[in-house]
């Protein structure tokens, strides 16, 4: 499932997360973006959660809806 370099360190850094939508709960969605991958911003007392379409890195469509798979 990976698309570049940029976006597999990413992922292994927890900066970018996988996760449907509903099992959040650790912060608040910042945006109205339906994704299951996030941009995760460290925050007082959890995160703040910026769901992608696209790899922010190579611009590959990595949520299922842009990929055509739901
Ligand atoms: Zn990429």
């Amino acid at each position: 499932m990976s698309c570049c370099i940029e976006f597999d360190q990413a992922f292994d850094e927890g900066v970018i997360v996988w996760a449907p939508p509903q099992e959040i709960t650790d912060g608040p969605m910042m945006n109205q973006i339906i994704s299951e991958y996030f941009l995760r911003k460290p925050r007082e007392g959890g995160y703040s959660y910026y769901a992608i379409n696209y790899c922010p890195f190579c611009g590959m469509p990595r949520s299922l809806a842009k990929q055509g798979l739901i």
